[in-house]
């Protein structure tokens, strides 16, 4: 297959935006469109996207579709107003095969195509990190076409960005709105099953799609399963975050059976298999330390029953018949293994922004940055905390349970939209094959959003006919493995999707080379031209190091 396609010159770009040489035509924050204004205007600047078209054609790829099928082509994939309406097998290589009629072509030979990805746990920073068109365009360049904020932003701000986003007025992902309990409603707190119902109704009616609860903001089980059971009468999502502080009244279980649609992260699972009469905590445990809080947490599986066991097991098959969605996020907690690899990522110094670094390095004050004296004894923990987590997760997806991806990113060293595609790394490594990965973050995770809705059969997720145009186009091939002997193809698998590309040494040249990174990332039909976009980011962090004159 001739795949002498220039993949080096996508990452040349955005190096030499780096070092100042390649004029931005955004300037980071300023670039924001002004509510009203189309960004689809002519001669706007290329990370702005093109279209959406009457008729794109996307020709000659290989389509892993999301469905779990076998990757299969080349094809040609017809998108007719925003909608997919054919997807041909390409059986030869007739340069003048039809359809003759396309607004806009992508040349898509040699490479892979997949289905826009799902990111079901995110936040969009805000003062002092960084500004929403940040991470934005970071998703959209790792191919994140759909964010489920929870929370995103302010209520408000939230419902203008997706309405603003779903018209094609905005360089970002679609975007769905969790709120937490009481956001916004100006009537006092949610403090018990009445107020917790009427806010859920207020939500409803003021453009949320769903709920982050979190198990310790003064939620006692009898708020939570008011939530959760009027959510449910209201077509609304509902996801968890069963910390510490409320964890002993609500685990993963009891939330489920009451409702829940969503575990997140790791809370709430180990404790629901707790061996009778031990203690979750250590005696001198204060959860509002955070080196404490994150160095304990480790030794959770040190007091569970068995892990693979019966009770472990039984704790998998009520779930299972629950319907819960596990959405793991291993990647946020991954600087607890390793402290040093996050900190020293080698996209960092291009991509991420002066202020968000700030807030990443170790401090009392903000969120996530509890590595003030983090060792070995901890790290090793945290590694083999992971094996019993990773064991779960693989387990629950062998058993038919639904997993899905989510980032959190903005916090703990994970930078936007690379954060994404370490987690899909992470599924693989524990335990997903590749094409599971790539369902896990696009099938998946649409059904998670939709199913709440009464939508079962999602718009998006899937690269099939009748599905809206969230699409991917990837030089190398994601879930690639050794056994192809086309080793130019592969790229690095899952790496062949970060901004920063996957370095190797060709084996025909034996030079050193930089393959991979997303190409096109086509959002509800308009295509982005990857690079472009990691381009304007780079330049937005080196005018933030010039006028901060920090590093
Ligand atoms: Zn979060």
């Amino acid at each position: 297959m001739g795949y002498r396609i220039n993949r080096r010159k996508f990452l040349g770009t955005s190096a030499a935006a780096a070092a100042g040489t390649v004029a931005s035509g955004l300037g980071g924050a300023a670039s924001a469109s002004p509510p009203g204004t189309s960004a689809r205007a002519a001669g706007l600047a290329p990370e702005e996207g093109v279209g959406p078209f009457r008729k794109l054609v996307i020709r000659g790829g290989t389509l892993i579709d999301g469905t779990g099928a076998a990757p299969r082509g080349p094809v040609d994939i017809v998108v007719t107003d925003n909608r997919i309406s054919q997807i041909r097998d390409v059986r030869d290589a007739d340069r003048n095969r039809p359809p003759h009629d396309a607004d806009h072509e992508v040349d898509a030979t040699g490479m892979f195509v997949t289905p826009g990805f799902v990111d079901l746990h995110v936040h969009a920073g805000g003062p002092p990190k960084n500004a929403l068109r940040y991470p934005y365009k970071l998703w959209l360049a790792h191919g994140v076409t759909t964010v489920r904020g929870v929370q995103l932003a302010s209520n408000a701000h939230s419902v203008a960005e997706r309405e603003l986003s779903d018209r094609n007025e905005v360089v970002a992902p679609r975007i769905v709105n969790y709120q937490r309990p009481g956001a916004e409603w100006g009537q006092g707190p949610v403090n018990n099953a009445d107020s917790a119902r009427a806010w859920v109704q207020w939500a409803r009616d003021n453009g949320v799609d769903g709920i982050k609860i979190r198990s310790g903001d003064h939620m006692r089980p009898d708020i939570m399963a008011a939530l959760m059971d009027e959510a449910r009468r209201r077509q609304l999502g509902t996801v968890a975050h069963l910390d510490q502080r409320g964890v002993e009244q609500m685990n993963a279980i009891q939330a489920a059976r009451l409702g829940l649609g969503t575990v997140t992260h790791f809370y709430g699972h180990f404790e629901s298999m707790l061996r009778p009469g031990e203690q979750l905590f250590p005696d001198d445990y204060n959860y509002s330390d955070e080196q404490v809080r994150f160095s304990q947490v480790a030794d959770w599986v040190n007091k569970i029953h068995p892990v693979g066991g019966s009770q472990w097991r039984a704790y998998l098959d009520e779930q299972l018949q629950l319907g819960t969605v596990f959405d793991p996020t291993f990647n946020i907690y991954v600087a607890s293994r390793d402290v040093v690899r996050m900190r020293t990522a080698e996209w960092h110094e291009t991509y991420t922004l002066p202020s968000l670094w700030e807030f990443f390095r170790p401090s009392n004050d903000a969120h996530g940055s509890y590595y003030w004296d983090w060792g070995t004894e901890v790290e090793t923990a945290w590694k083999k905390y992971y094996e019993v987590w990773f064991q779960l997760v693989r387990d629950y997806h062998e058993m038919g349970g639904r997993i899905t991806t989510g980032s959190d990113s903005g916090f703990i060293y994970q930078t936007y939209g690379f954060a994404y595609i370490m987690e899909l790394e992470m599924l693989r490594e524990s335990g997903l094959d590749p094409l599971a990965v790539i369902t896990a973050a696009t099938r998946n995770g649409a059904k998670t959003i939709y199913e709440p809705m009464g939508i079962d059969d999602p718009p998006i997720g899937t690269v099939e006919r009748g599905k809206l145009a969230d699409i991917l186009v990837v030089p190398g091939d994601p879930t690639a493995n050794q056994s192809l002997d086309e080793w130019e193809r592969r790229g690095g698998g899952f790496k062949s999707l970060y901004g920063t590309g996957h370095e190797r040494v060709n084996p025909e040249t034996g030079e050193l080379e930089r393959v991979g990174g997303i190409r096109w990332t086509i959002k509800n039909g308009v295509v982005y031209d990857a690079p472009s976009l990691l381009a304007d980011v780079a330049a937005e962090v080196e005018e933030a190091k010039a006028a901060g004159g920090q590093a």
